[in-house]
């Protein structure tokens, strides 16, 4: 067809678009075995307390490393799985061994750091609830130390989502709204919902020495503030993005000014 067309430009889209086309097919085929071959794994990065510096807790980052195209980040992979369906293993698995791994580290004396993992719209269904209690029961972890980070975008099926935040904020599960501030649902879920946490996107951390971002965070941490919330604000690479959070009151951060994502025995070993 490449021929019918000519050679130049359309050749050379076509050919851009098959190589990603196939690549996402390879994805989604090999995603299926990931999970028995042991190709994912978690890695953890620390939330801090911004005035003291003292770690938090961690949030669990998930990691394929594939056979043979190497590590691929979950910002490629999580949509695909959630085209497929897949995600709902993916993310039962995610959740078990989270919870096993920081129970583990709980074990090791580091005490009562607190676990946050990230949910996906797509696993927002009907059974949630009962999965995230069985693992809790199964690994031991204190629901009170785990936090489930969800998005704003998780509004697509609005009275099961509901539903099923208030039976895990039964459970004594946390509830954080993560990358708060990109999504367009915030103050209605913030209002009817039990949310514990707020966690300011990155990309107006990014430019927090500009004006008009610094008076939305400003605003952003007011409102959790007075909401009672805990702020947490991500991506924090600079000292100098660190001291206007600190000038604003934001009480948590994360971010590779701190620490990098790092795997458990990393965090075991420290
Ligand atoms: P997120 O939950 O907003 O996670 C924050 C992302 O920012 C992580 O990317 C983290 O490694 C990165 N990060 C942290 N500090 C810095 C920094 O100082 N600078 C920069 N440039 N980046 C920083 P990661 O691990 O690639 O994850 C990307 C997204 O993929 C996550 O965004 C989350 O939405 C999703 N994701 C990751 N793990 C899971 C999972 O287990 N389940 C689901 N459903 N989604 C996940
Ligand atoms: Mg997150
Ligand atoms: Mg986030
Ligand atoms: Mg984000």
């Amino acid at each position: 067809q490449a021929k019918v067309l000519g050679k130049n430009r359309y050749y050379f889209f076509d050919e851009n678009l098959n190589d990603m086309l196939m690549r996402r097919m390879q994805l989604e085929i090999d995603l299926e075995k990931s999970i028995a071959e042991n190709q994912l794994f978690l890695v953890y990065q620390p939330i801090h307390c911004l005035d003291t510096g003292k770690r938090r807790g961690l949030e669990a980052l998930l990691r394929w490393k594939h056979p043979t195209l190497g590590l691929i980040s979950p910002a490629e992979f999580i949509p695909i799985a959630e085209d497929t369906g897949q995600i709902h293993a993916i993310g039962e698995w995610v959740m078990r061994t989270a919870c096993a791994e920081i129970k583990q580290l709980q074990e090791n004396g580091m005490t009562g750091s607190l676990i946050a993992v990230n949910v996906s719209s797509k696993q927002m269904e009907e059974g949630f609830v009962t999965i995230v209690k069985e693992i809790v029961e199964e690994t031991g972890l204190d629901p009170t130390c785990l936090e489930l980070e969800i998005t704003e975008s998780m509004m697509q099926n609005v009275d099961t989502s509901m539903q099923i935040i208030h039976g895990l904020h039964e459970l004594g599960v946390k509830i954080a709204i993560d990358d708060f501030g990109t999504g367009y649902s915030s103050f209605y879920l913030l209002r009817d919902l039990p949310i514990d946490t707020i966690k300011i996107d990155k990309a107006f951390i990014d430019e927090i020495d500009n004006e008009k971002s610094l008076l939305i965070v400003k605003t952003m941490i007011d409102i959790g503030l007075n909401l009672d919330l805990r702020v947490v604000s991500e991506g924090i690479e600079h000292e100098w993005q660190l001291e206007a959070l600190k000038e604003l009151d934001c009480d948590l951060g994360q971010g590779y000014l701190f620490d990098k994502p790092m795997p458990i025995d990393e965090w075991i070993k420290k």
